[in-house]
């Protein structure tokens, strides 16, 4: 008999005065009769619209099927058929606007916590049940993976399954992309990366981490004097962006990503860490989307006062809806329909504060969203001595300046066809590369789509 509650089991967490001073994973994960509970709720829908929302159609009532049966090692190995990263996916997938936007049960109610059942099974899995993998024997053929993010990591993954010698080419001193320099530790602990990279090695690939492709070696070389016989470009997209306006330069303006790596990779929050970084006493972070809510609830944890800036209203924030609730909990002031127009700074060119204009909103533009418009006489200032942009990133064009015959379109993407092809031959490219910023989720099916073409290609030979 399916259990009936319209709402969802909630999530434990810490609680928000007591999380927003520490870096520990905020939410705690669902106990084994929470997770037995919570996929009574599944209905097992024949037609399973729940599927269509996941961007690798994971098979979603058969693996709460065997959570309501209590076979968690059989869940696991239901989900893993079509995702490589569940414990991170069932973390930080937008579980609203994918699969648990189709469940039925949203239709009257909260839909199922899919995404809580997915990153119980994976933890459940990665406790009781994860036996070292094993090298598979050897094929003969040599690819070369760039980037050690979700997308890398999933093509190097699944090609090692498939014998094919692999390394991975990482620039950082670490590997797992935005996992580990980006999303922070309190989201996503980054010893569940370690995890899946510890079980790429087991499975034979090699991670030559400080190794700058386009600076300490070519595409050219990779392909003609090294013997790789196949590329895939997963570099992702971490060139920041920032706004064309008075007072940029100043000191106590930064990007995002830079905070957020000195943060999460460099630990630096850490007393014993040498990587400075910036204590604000109040911060303003400007932008709506992931990357500013982690920005902002970092500097709270360094003890900042923290302003979020968005130029557009509360409904068109575009990051997760669980990170906007867990901001305002923690204590961050949401300055919305706002945008910054001067940065102001001291005698010393210090960042003093920032002035805005309050926005509203007009028509919708191109992308379909409402136009956000200056109100004429609206202005006033914030109070900032640090200014956290987070308006976006793009690709880094180094790959495509060093890289002879690669397509790029106007936004700097690499183009590719539907197996990931590039322009260039034996070249594939996948993740934020090609699609510009997106989620963890892409990323990692673009990096299966090419591991299965890359595949095809070599094993003709
Ligand atoms: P990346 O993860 O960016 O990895 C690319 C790797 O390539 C990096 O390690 C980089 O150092 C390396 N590299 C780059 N150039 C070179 C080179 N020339 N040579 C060698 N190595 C190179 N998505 C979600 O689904 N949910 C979230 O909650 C979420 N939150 C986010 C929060 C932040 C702060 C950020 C920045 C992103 C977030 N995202 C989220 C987006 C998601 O992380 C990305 O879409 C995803 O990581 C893209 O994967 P990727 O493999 O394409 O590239
Ligand atoms: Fe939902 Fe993401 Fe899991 Fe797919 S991978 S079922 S979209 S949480
Ligand atoms: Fe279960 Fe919802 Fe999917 Fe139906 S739509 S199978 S209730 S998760």
């Amino acid at each position: 008999m399916a259990n009936m509650s319209l709402k969802k089991n909630p999530m434990p967490a810490q609680a928000p005065d007591v999380r927003n001073k520490n870096f520990e994973e905020v939410t705690l994960g669902y106990t084994k009769e929470t997770a037995l509970d919570e996929a009574q709720r599944c209905l097992h829908c024949k037609n399973h619209p729940c599927m269509q929302g996941c961007p690798v159609m994971i098979h979603i009532p058969e693996f709460i099927k065997e959570v309501a049966d209590g076979n968690f090692e059989a869940a696991y190995q239901i989900i893993s058929q079509t995702s490589s990263l569940p414990a991170v996916c069932g973390r930080v997938c937008p579980q609203e606007s994918q699969c648990e936007k189709y469940c039925v049960r949203g239709v009257k109610g909260e839909p199922v916590g899919i995404g809580r059942l997915e990153r119980f099974v994976a933890d459940w899995h990665n406790a009781n049940a994860a036996a070292p993998a094993e090298k598979p024997a050897s094929n003969g053929h040599k690819v070369a993976v760039i980037g050690s993010g979700p997308s890398g990591l999933t093509c190097a993954g699944d090609l090692a399954k498939k014998g094919y010698d692999v390394t991975v080419f990482e620039a950082l001193h670490l590997a797992g992309g935005v996992m580990v320099y980006g999303i922070p530790e309190f989201r996503l602990p980054k010893a569940i990366v370690q995890k899946e990279v510890d079980g790429l090695r087991a499975l034979g690939v090699t991670v030559a981490t400080d190794t700058v492709v386009g600076r300490t070696v070519s595409i050219d070389e990779l392909q003609d004097e090294m013997g790789f016989e196949a590329v895939f470009i997963g570099s992702g997209a971490g060139l920041p962006m920032f706004m064309d306006i008075p007072g940029i330069n100043c000191k106590g303006v930064l990007s995002a990503n830079e905070f957020l790596t000195r943060i999460n990779l460099m630990k630096a929050y850490l007393p014993e860490s040498d990587t400075p970084v910036v204590h604000p006493r109040k911060a303003a972070v400007v932008g709506g989307g992931n990357v500013a809510m982690d920005a902002a609830r970092c500097a709270k944890r360094l003890g900042a006062e923290v302003a979020i800036v968005y130029r557009r209203g509360e409904e068109e924030l575009p990051a997760r809806r669980e990170e906007v609730e867990h901001a305002k909990e923690e204590g961050i002031d949401f300055q919305l329909l706002t945008n910054p127009v001067e940065i102001l700074s001291d005698e010393n060119d210090n960042v003093r504060a920032i002035r805005c204009v309050r926005m509203q909103l007009g028509e919708p533009d191109a992308s379909g969203r409402r136009r956000p418009q200056a109100i004429p006489g609206s202005e006033f200032e914030i109070e900032a001595d640090c200014v956290i942009m987070a308006l976006g990133t793009s690709p880094n064009p180094l790959i495509k300046s060093t890289t002879q015959g690669l397509e790029i379109n106007k936004k700097g993407c690499i183009v590719v066809n539907e197996d990931g092809l590039t322009s260039r031959e034996h070249v594939y490219a996948g993740g934020d590369a090609v699609t510009g910023a997106a989620t963890v989720i892409l990323a990692m099916g673009a990096g299966k789509t090419a591991a299965r073409a890359i595949d095809e290609e070599l094993s003709r030979r």
